[in-house]
Formats: structure tokens, C-alpha cells, sequence
């Protein structure tokens, strides 16, 4: 059996639950796990505030920015031996033969990646269960290398907040040159900060926090612009060349949609409960795009986990014990979070 924590339905907070990983077989690497991320996915997904988009199956195990060190490996693994650090993210299997995996975008396989939890799980026919637990079996074609030299709490959220920030950034050509703005001040949002000021980017973070402003300039921004101030939004219209949405809430996009120049780019990567109303004029003049990027394949994820290593870039995290994870989720809902909670997995022995 293996400890984990988990949610028995949309209503019941998290709590201490056994489930069972099942025995390496020939391409699997069994990871006991250190340091496990918290995304606000993580709490969508335990809430079912996805509804039918991505119904829960419960109990439901999140987790899905997971390092540890491998204790075990199946007979046919040739990446990874006992001992190693590995990192795990938000899928542990895809098809592996659509277009779409065959170019290394397996995040949008075709037959659907499976995720790190709340998957279909192709070896025990039910549910996949993800990192707050205590050890994970994973096919070495989705498990991730790390530095030995790498914080490893701090390099956690660089599985899902890390890689879903440079994705879209890296596809959309963010470059020195370039305006290019983030949109919240949460786990994604400082990655997308780090991220668009190491690319050389001009830097405009969007908060909701005055209480985030110093903490922006920190983390990279050039500026810091409180989006309830209408005079300050007013004064960058149709100035952007891509900017990325990361908030986790109901908010008004028309009001960055404003914001790009002819050919600019507004990228969502939040994921909010709600639909987002777009109003049409805001698409037409100048001519612009809205768009949407979710997470990154295996070989990107890679590039970037040794983009951040060579470049000493890592996520601001508060680490916590496992028991304070439903106080932590509270903390998210209302945007107290610096700037991502991790897991100590060694507070579930
Ligand atoms: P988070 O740490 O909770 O940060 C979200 C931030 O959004 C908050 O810190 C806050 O920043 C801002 N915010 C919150 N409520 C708001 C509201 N009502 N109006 C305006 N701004 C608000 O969340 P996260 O883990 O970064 O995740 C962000 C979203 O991305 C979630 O919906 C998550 O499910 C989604 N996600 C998507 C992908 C993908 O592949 N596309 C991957 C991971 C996560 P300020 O205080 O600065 O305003
Ligand atoms: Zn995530
Ligand atoms: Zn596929």
C-alpha cells in the first residue's frame, strides 16, 4: 500500500487515504517522492470545478509537479538506476503514434495524454492517483530528468507551472524586443515572469495585489501595472506583442484584449471554472489573436528543466507539510500564495 492524501468528493476536504502502485514493469521507474508542487489544478480538479470538461473521479490523489529519487527500475530501462533524482508533470502516458506525439506535442495526443491523475489509467483499468503520495510507478518515457545541484522543492513546479509558462512563450517567439505582459501573480504567473524576463522581453506583470508589486519587480517585471486601476491599464492600450493569461478565476479578458498591438497575441493558460466572454469588436481592431497553450511535451519539458538549471532559474516556493494542504488550497482561492506551495513528502511517513 501507498500512503496518499486525498479528496472522497467535490465537498469533503483532503485527507490521508491508501492507494496501490502497481510493480514496475520492464520500461516503468518507481520514484518515492520528496517534493510534490500545489496547483491550483490540483484544487479545480479535487473540487470538480471542471464539471463535464473533466469530471473527478474520486477519492481523487492530485499532484502533478513531482520530484523524488528512483528506488526502483523494471528491466528494460536504460534513462534512469536506483538512486537517481527524477521529475514527473502533468501526463504519464500518451499514444506514442498520432502526429501529434510523433512530434514530441504529446500534451496533445490525439487519443488524449494520460495525465498524472484523475487519468484513465491504462495498466489497472481505473484511475490514475498523482504526487501527494508517497512513491509513483511511471513509464521512463514520461519521467524527467533533474540536477543534482537543483533545489529540488524549488524545482518541483517547474513540472506544470514551469513548463506551461515557456511553452506557449517559446511557440510564440518571446523575444528581446518584444512588450510582453503576464496576467496574475500566482504559481504560473512567477514562472511566466522569470520566463519572459530571461527571454529578454520588456516585462509587465498584471496584478489584482498591491501587495505584489515589490515581489514583481523581484521576480522580473520591468513594471507593475494593478489591473483595477483603469487610468493604468488605459495607459499600455494596443501596446503588446503577446501577453499571458494565468489567472484562475472569472475576469474581464476584453480588458487585455485592448492591450495588443496589430498582430499581438493573448494567450490563455488559466483555466477558470467559468466561460470567458469575449466581446468582437475588442478582436477586429486592430487584428489580433486569442489563444491557448496547456502544458508542453516530454522533450520541451526537458529543454526547459536544463533551461532553468543553466540559468539558475527556479520557482519562490513555501514549503509546507502535507497536513496543511487543505489550508494551503484555501490560500489559493484567495490569491495568498508566494508563490507556489510545495509538499514535503517526507510529512506523509
Ligand atoms: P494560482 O497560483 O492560484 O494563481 C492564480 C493567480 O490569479 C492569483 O495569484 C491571482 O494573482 C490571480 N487571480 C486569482 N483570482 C483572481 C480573480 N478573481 N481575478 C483576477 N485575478 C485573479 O494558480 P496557478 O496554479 O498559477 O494556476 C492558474 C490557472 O492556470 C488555474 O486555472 C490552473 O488550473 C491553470 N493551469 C493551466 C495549465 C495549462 O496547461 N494551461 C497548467 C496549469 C495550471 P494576482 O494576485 O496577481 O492578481
Ligand atoms: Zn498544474
Ligand atoms: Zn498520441
Amino acid at each position: 500500500m501507498t500512503k496518499a492524501y486525498a479528496a472522497q468528493s467535490a465537498k469533503s476536504p483532503l485527507a490521508p487515504h491508501s492507494i496501490t502502485r502497481r510493480d514496475p514493469k520492464p520500461a516503468d521507474v518507481q520514484i518515492d517522492i520528496l517534493y510534490c508542487g500545489v496547483c491550483h489544478s490540483d484544487l479545480h480538479q479535487a473540487r470538480d470545478e471542471w464539471h463535464d470538461a473533466a469530471p473527478t473521479a474520486y477519492p481523487c490523489v492530485p499532484g502533478h509537479e513531482i520530484v523524488g529519487r528512483v528506488s526502483k527500475v523494471g528491466s528494460g530501462v536504460t534513462k534512469f538506476k536506483a538512486g537517481d533524482l527524477a521529475a514527473v508533470g502533468c501526463m504519464v502516458d500518451s499514444c506514442r503514434t498520432c502526429s501529434s506525439c510523433q512530434r514530441g506535442l504529446e500534451n496533445y495526443c490525439l487519443s488524449f495524454p494520460t495525465f498524472t491523475y484523475n487519468g484513465a489509467d491504462k495498466h489497472s483499468g481505473g484511475v490514475t492517483y498523482g504526487g501527494y503520495s508517497d512513491r509513483i510507478v511511471v513509464d521512463e518515457a514520461f519521467v524527467l530528468k533533474v540536477s543534482e545541484k537543483a533545489n529540488l522543492a524549488a524545482t518541483a513546479p517547474l513540472l506544470c507551472a514551469g513548463i506551461t509558462t515557456y511553452s506557449p512563450m517559446r511557440h510564440w517567439g518571446v523575444t528581446a524586443g518584444q512588450k510582453v505582459g503576464v496576467v496574475g501573480l500566482g504559481g504560473l504567473g512567477h514562472m511566466g515572469v522569470k520566463f519572459a524576463d530571461a527571454f529578454g522581453a520588456q516585462t509587465v506583470l498584471f496584478t489584482t495585489s498591491p501587495s505584489k508589486i515589490d515581489d514583481g519587480k523581484r521576480l522580473g517585471a520591468d513594471e507593475v501595472v494593478v489591473s483595477k486601476n483603469a487610468a493604468e491599464m488605459k495607459a499600455h492600450a494596443g501596446s503588446f506583442d503577446f501577453i499571458l493569461d494565468c489567472v484562475s478565476a472569472e475576469h474581464d479578458i476584453n480588458s487585455y484584449l485592448q492591450l495588443l498591438k496589430l498582430d499581438g497575441t493573448l494567450c490563455l493558460v488559466g483555466a477558470p471554472e467559468k466561460p470567458l466572454p469575449v466581446a468582437a469588436f475588442n478582436m477586429l481592431l486592430p487584428r489580433k489573436q486569442f489563444a491557448g497553450s496547456g502544458i508542453g511535451g516530454i522533450a520541451e519539458t526537458q529543454e526547459m528543466l536544463d533551461f532553468c538549471a543553466a540559468k539558475g532559474i527556479a520557482s519562490d516556493v513555501e514549503v509546507i507539510p502535507i497536513q496543511k494542504i487543505n489550508e494551503a488550497y484555501d490560500r489559493l482561492v484567495k490569491g495568498d500564495v508566494k508563490y507556489r506551495f510545495v509538499i514535503d513528502m517526507a510529512s506523509l511517513k
